[in-house]
This record gives structure tokens, sequence and C-alpha cells, in this order.
């Protein structure tokens, strides 16, 4: 994960460790090179702008000039930042509804019914919840076979109405199947398109509206970079969604879309999935994630 990226800012941090005498213009050099390995990474520009404007006020702050071993107080002054980029603390998941309802949402292919099996399995597992997965793509009646799939491995029921082609009265009825059958937890996994469309978004608008969540989940995958950190602010703009779902962190990922995607939409990232199988899923943690982009 984010390779690249951290051996970057490895190498630009510890070129500070080999002066004998450290300068303002070390510094300033230093500072330019974990720019550019922001930038080489596809964080966007204005934000590694800020990140090392930020980093640079900290530096001269903290006098890294006069202390002993200015290499490590940088690598803190940046690891502190890149924390604070990420989303400060790990904030959960809202499940005081009765039953509480999880709404998915997110382009085709970014991992929402993977994702939706994964939290089931976790709130199930960690939580000890009876969560209920409910398929609501319309136009994919592979998706919902997906799903089903996915409710087996996991032995999670699954509820779905292949004949209906109205996903808000799907939703509606998944949630009141839950009601009447004992779960606690409704996952809702919705279809996605190719790309940010309007047809799209009205219709998770639609649902959002109608089902009114506990928690709204806005599912992307990391190694599409910038476009990632852009479906974000269009899936946000329309539900004011809760909370982002970084997927496939464990493909070669240059490490843009986690670090700019918080500042951008200013909502946390709460997991990562980190492969196909169900339980490869973690809480996301801000100070963990800077730990290792920086090695
Ligand atoms: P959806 O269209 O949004 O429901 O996406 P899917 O859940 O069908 O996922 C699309 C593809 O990505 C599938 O082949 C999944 O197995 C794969 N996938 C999902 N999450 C991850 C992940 O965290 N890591 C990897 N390597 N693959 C993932």
């Amino acid at each position: 994960m984010f390779d690249n990226l951290s051996d970057k800012l490895d190498k630009a941090l510890h070129n500070l460790k080999g002066h004998g005498q450290i300068t303002e213009i070390n510094v300033a050099e230093t500072i330019k090179e974990v720019r550019r390995a922001l930038l080489d990474a596809d964080v966007n520009f204005k934000i590694a702008k800020q990140f090392t404007n930020k980093v640079k006020e900290k530096a001269l702050g903290q006098n890294v000039l006069t202390t002993l071993q200015p290499g490590q107080l940088m690598v803190k002054i940046v690891k502190d930042e890149l924390t604070e980029l990420m989303g400060g603390d790990a904030e959960g998941v809202n499940l005081s509804g009765t039953p509480s309802v999880v709404l998915m949402s997110g382009l085709q292919g970014s991992g929402k019914t993977t994702f939706s099996g994964k939290l089931a399995n976790f709130l199930k597992t960690k939580k000890t919840k009876k969560p209920l997965l409910v398929a609501c793509d319309v136009y994919r009646p592979a998706a919902v076979d997906q799903l089903h799939v996915v409710g087996d491995q996991i032995s999670v029921d699954v509820y779905s109405d292949k004949g209906n082609t109205d996903p808000v009265a799907i939703a509606q009825a998944g949630i009141a199947h839950a009601k009447a059958n004992g779960h606690n937890i409704v996952i809702i996994d919705t279809a996605g398109r190719l790309a940010v469309d309007e047809a799209m978004m009205t219709e998770i608008s639609n649902i959002h509206k109608a089902i009114q969540p506990q928690e709204t989940l806005f599912v992307v995958d990391a190694m599409t970079g910038q476009d990632a950190v852009n479906t974000a602010k269009a899936f946000n703009d329309v539900l004011d969604f809760d909370g982002v779902i970084l997927t496939k962190l464990d493909g070669d990922t240059r490490g843009g879309a986690a670090i700019s995607i918080k500042s951008v939409v200013n909502k946390p990232i709460k997991f990562i999935g980190t492969g196909e199988k169900m339980d490869a899923i973690d809480v996301f943690y801000p100070n963990r994630m800077a730990d290792r982009i920086l090695g």
C-alpha cells in the first residue's frame, strides 16, 4: 500500500538527517520534496499546498533548525499533519435505530455489494448484531444474485424482490421484513452506474429521502485517485452522507484518495476494504494510516 509515496516521503525527510547544520534552505528543500511526493501520489494540488504550508509553519514554530534531531521532528510534524488531514480520531457507524438502517451509495464496481457483506459480517461478529441485507439494484439481476451469494457465505439473510422495479419500494419492504423478523440492522445495497449521472443521483436521493437511514455510506475505489475525490463530492452534494468507505487499498494505489477525500467532503473515512474476502475489512484509523504512509 502506498509504496511509492512512502519511499518518496522517506527520502525527502531523511535528507534532513544527513546535514551537519540544518539551514532554512534544507527545510524548504525538504518541504518542496514532500509536496512533490504528495502530488505524485495524486493528491489534489490545493491540498498538497495547504499541507506543506502547515508543515512549514509548524517546523519553524517548533524551531526545527536548532533541535538535535531535526529529521525526526520533521517526521513527527508530517505524521501529525497527515493524521489530521485524513480525519483525526476514528468514528464509528451510527447504530441507534430500531432497526438501524445503513444505506450504501457509490459507482458500479466500487465495491458496494462486497462491502455490504463485509459490514454485515463485521457487525454480526464484533457487535453481536442480527443484520439483514437488502438488494435494491433493479437493473442487474446478477447484482441481486451476487448479494445472495455474499449472504450465504456469511450466513446473513438477504431480502430481494426480483420482479419489483421500484428500488424505494424494495428498500421499504426490506425494512418492514427486518422488523417482522427480528433484524436490528438493515444494510441496503443500491445500484451504481459507471459514472455519475442524473438518473442514478435521483434514484439514490429518492431512496435516501424515503427511508431516512441512520447511516449513509459512500463506497469508493481507492485506486481511482482524483476521480474518487470528484465522485465523493458529487454524491455528498446530493446525499450529505455520513462517511466514506475506501475499497481496494490492497491494490497498487498511489494514496491520493485516502489523503484528499476527508478535506474535500469533510466526512470521515470509516472503513477500508483490503481484499475480496468477507474478512478483508478494517476500521480506518488516520494515525495508523499515517504510520503506514511514513513507513
Ligand atoms: P459494486 O458494483 O459496487 O457492488 O461492486 P462489487 O462489490 O461487485 O465489487 C466489484 C469488484 O471489486 C469485485 O470483483 C470485488 O470482488 C472487488 N472488490 C471489492 N472490494 C475489494 C477490495 O477491498 N479489494 C479488492 N482487491 N477487491 C475488491
